[in-house]
């Protein structure tokens, strides 16, 4: 049996202005044909496909297409988006006869000029290879799942968990594959789409109504006539034609059922949009002050409006501002990506003490630069190695120690892990651990600081990643939709 394998990934932030480019994809490695099975493994996806088919012991001979992967940002370029059809296109055409397809894209990817960019592919890939062969798409659950998706796909499987655990993700959809391989089960789906959008803040899986609406997916599961129930609660920063929540249900040839269960979890979603709305953020000044008067570190300032896994920049100083003109009793830890501070620093040298203006220029809606007066402590390439991170080899281009009276800035090129992984900083001689407050630039990846973290403070900072949705400027998405619109009704 011949499978192929495509694996394209990248997350969109539409409030964020900077287009994410093909360099973007390439600095994670872009991969055609057989050279994905040897430099693109390690705990994705994919990893989890290949480990399923293999413990099948179904004789399966892998044809891999392409795999590209970019973190979250802005629209992708039509370049970008360009290139991927064409990989498709061109190794598709080449790959010979075909038992089933294995496609895992992230669902949340448009492009400029086109909202739907996976269910392009998707599209693309189903007029070349026809309606008869499975195909089994494997999604991000922050995934925008449109008509067009579901129609080119046999069956949808989501991440069931926030964080997020591709390897499993990868591994359900490929244990349900194999049973599609072997004439075991003919799966069909259903799926309903929400007008609803809630922000970050209750998106976590191990607590209130999120672990509550996926519990309630695994629930539905235990009934063998159902391969899979998947919940898409899509992240709230995507201004799309057909943005919303959604959920999938794919049973064994059972619509009836399918539909019912469908209907089953999107009103339970539904039945909890007030409760999904409710935050914890609390304001800046008083984050900093309450995070100084812990009695002890690590407090772990989540920066919730520039949150990097949800597609921005990395340079908002907001808290930084607040931290230096509050002043503080212990020391701060700040991540901040800036190309242009970087080379500035760099230009003055190691040991010299200059005037910078850091940060805020990625995202001028949000923000501005803020002038710092501080002493450049080092400067080292930032190609690191973090064992537990996703993509464990990570090019942060060069990497600088900056001190501003209680505050030690690392600024690097690139995002990378965006300072929300301790190894980062330990790879330059600097321990998380030793300070009082840390600023993280996410609302929900807190796991790789977890151990030395003795308080989580979510900051209600403004940017493109900010937690209050209504306040950002919706074009595109369609109205009425929670919490928008006053809307009972969906
Ligand atoms: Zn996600």
């Amino acid at each position: 049996m011949r499978v192929a394998l495509i694996h394209i990934s990248q997350e969109t932030n539409d409030f964020h202005p900077v287009l994410t480019t093909l360099a973007d994809y390439a600095a994670f490695g872009i991969h055609e044909g057989p050279a994905i099975l040897e430099k693109a493994r390690g705990r994705a996806a994919i990893d989890g496909w290949i480990d399923a088919i293999a413990a099948s012991g179904l004789p399966v001979e892998w044809v891999p297409i392409v795999w590209g992967v970019a973190g979250a940002g802005g629209r992708i370029t039509t370049e970008a988006r360009q290139f991927f059809l064409d990989a498709i296109r061109r190794n598709l055409a080449e790959a010979g006869p075909l038992d089933a397809l294995a496609v895992h894209l992230h669902g949340a990817c448009s492009a400029v000029g086109v909202d739907d960019v996976e269910g392009e592919q998707l599209a693309l890939i189903r007029a070349m290879r026809g309606a008869d062969i499975p195909l089994v798409l494997s999604l991000d659950h922050h995934a925008n799942v449109t008509k067009l998706m579901v129609d080119c796909a046999d069956a949808i499987v989501a991440h069931r968990t926030q964080p997020h655990d591709p390897y499993d993700t990868g591994h359900v959809a490929g244990e349900l594959m194999a049973r599609v391989l072997r004439g075991e089960v003919k799966p069909v789906m259903a799926y309903r789409k929400l007008p609803l959008i809630t922000h970050q803040e209750q998106f976590l899986t191990a607590a209130g109504p999120m672990k509550d609406w996926f519990e309630q997916a695994r629930a539905m599961e235990a009934d063998p006539r159902v391969l899979q129930v998947s919940p898409c609660p899509m992240q709230p920063w995507l201004d799309v034609a057909e943005g919303g929540w959604a959920t999938i249900v794919t049973t064994n040839n059972d619509l009836a059922l399918a539909n019912r269960l469908a209907d089953g979890s999107a009103d339970f979603a539904w039945a909890r949009r007030h409760v999904f709305m409710e935050q914890t953020a609390v304001p800046i000044d008083e984050a900093v002050r309450m995070a100084d008067a812990e009695k002890s570190g690590v407090v772990v300032l989540s920066d919730t409006g520039d949150t990097v896994f949800g597609g921005t920049a990395g340079d908002s100083n907001l808290i930084l501002e607040s931290i230096l003109r509050q002043g503080i009793s212990g020391r701060a830890l700040v991540p901040l990506i800036s190309p242009q501070n970087v080379a500035t620093l760099v230009a003055a040298g190691e040991g010299t003490t200059v005037t910078v203006e850091l940060g805020g220029t990625a995202a001028t809606d949000f923000f501005t630069p803020l002038p710092v007066t501080g002493t450049v402590r080092k400067i080292a390439p930032g190609r690191i190695t973090v064992p537990s991170f996703t993509r464990p080899n990570i090019d942060q281009g060069t990497t600088v120690i900056f001190e501003a009276g209680p505050v030690t800035i690392v600024l690097t090129e690139r995002r990378g892990t965006a300072g929300n992984v301790p190894e980062t900083y330990r790879l330059f001689g600097i321990e998380p651990a030793d300070f009082q407050m840390a600023v993280l630039k996410t609302a929900s990846n807190f796991q790789y600081f977890a151990p030395i973290t003795s308080r989580v403070i979510r900051v209600d900072t403004t940017g493109p990643g900010q937690s209050d949705v209504k306040s950002l400027p919706w074009k595109r998405t369609p109205r009425p939709f929670f919490p928008l619109d006053a809307i009972e009704e969906r």
